[in-house]
């Protein structure tokens, strides 16, 4: 990997996440749904290399920022509602998050505390309002009575839907695996659908926080051997972490690993993709140049190593036709000022309960 002259400010690591990772879902957004032969076809022997339009319109983002950003809003709500106690029910609040994204695709919700009328923060904003592909998994276990949890699963799904949306939560807390696990199977119920979760989680949080990319890859494959279930998840990462030194990174190579519909997958292929990565957009183009889930693995890579090189390393072209590129500026820069900047305070409650 092509390393930057000096290790980026935290400031520039979260803002290169969140935006990272909504560049590198647009990028995959025309994809996500097309194989990798067609993808030629339609964009040349190399793929798509630049963002194209997708939802009518270049730059648009899906599901997976959509979800992305709620998980934040629901963190900076956790702050602000408990900043003079320390931050309180990270996991319930981030539920409610969910459930005004749950309103924003035009759904309705069994849970006593879904709000049909919701239009604070980001639900208010129309262009959040968009119908983009979302998953099967997120909308129906959003729409329960219940809260799913690792304890109760409301189901045995491990679609990638719960990892997609997990970065924030490696932003905002140095002790991460717990809580993306957590935050996961309020929608994901299989070990493999919110293990994945945690792990990238914690992976975000030790780059944040000056890690090398294979020291946390290290550090979150430990934390997941402890955990049960563990077996797909756990072998997806030694796949991914043997294929990188294998060298000659390609989409045949690539494809080794999964189609991405599913966590582990997912997961593995954003980290093969950043540990190859000469640049940023290299990284990026290589995970959304394949016949899976392109928009999830360009959002994951994007995420990754946009926390590990920061905004510099972002095309400032793609940026400039990024949709609500400044909702998601606003909402990286609104986790660092709490998170990073305020008070220290002690471990989330709630997080490792389940
Ligand atoms: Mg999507």
């Amino acid at each position: 990997m092509m390393s930057q002259p000096a290790p980026p400010e935290p400031r520039d690591r979260f803002l290169g996440c969140l935006l990272g990772g909504a560049l590198g879902d647009a990028l995959g957004a025309p994809l996500e749904f097309l194989r990798l032969a067609d993808i030629r076809q339609s964009f040349g022997p190399e793929g798509l290399r630049h963002l194209a339009p997708a939802y009518g319109r270049r730059g648009a983002i899906t599901d997976d920022t959509q979800m992305t950003l709620f998980t934040a809003e629901g963190l900076v709500e956790a702050w602000d509602r408990g900043s003079a106690r320390g931050v309180q029910d990270v996991v319930g609040t981030v539920h409610l998050a969910y459930l005004r994204w749950l309103k924003t695709q035009g759904e309705t919700s069994a849970h006593p505390a879904f709000d049909p009328t919701a239009s604070d923060g980001l639900a208010g904003i129309p262009d959040l309002n968009a119908w983009r592909a979302p998953g099967g998994t997120c909308l129906s276990a959003l729409k329960s009575a219940s809260v799913g949890s690792r304890r109760a699963p409301l189901n045995d799904s491990r679609g990638c839907g719960g990892l997609m949306r997990i970065a924030p939560v490696g932003l905002a807390f140095a002790e991460a695996f717990e809580l993306g696990c957590d935050i996961a199977a309020l929608t994901h119920g299989a070990p493999g659908g919110y293990l994945a979760a945690g792990c990238f989680a914690q992976i975000i949080a030790d780059v944040c926080r000056g890690a090398d990319l294979k020291a946390a890859i290290a550090h979150a494959r430990d934390l997941l051997a402890a955990e049960p279930g563990h077996g797909r998840t756990l072998s997806a990462i030694e796949s991914a972490v043997a294929l990188s030194a294998a060298g000659d990174p390609s989409a045949a190579r690539l494809e080794t690993l999964g189609e991405g519909w599913v966590a582990e997958e997912a997961l593995a292929i954003a980290l093969y993709c950043a540990l190859v990565a000469r640049d940023w957009a290299d990284g990026v183009v290589l995970a959304a140049n394949h016949s899976g889930d392109s928009d999830s693995t360009g959002s994951l890579t994007g995420n990754l190593l946009g926390a590990l090189w920061g905004q510099q390393a972002l095309p400032a072209g793609w940026i400039a036709d990024l949709e609500l590129r400044e909702v998601i500026a606003d909402l990286a820069q609104a986790l660092y000022d709490r998170y990073w900047q305020g008070p220290k305070t002690s471990p989330p409650k709630g997080a490792g309960e389940e």
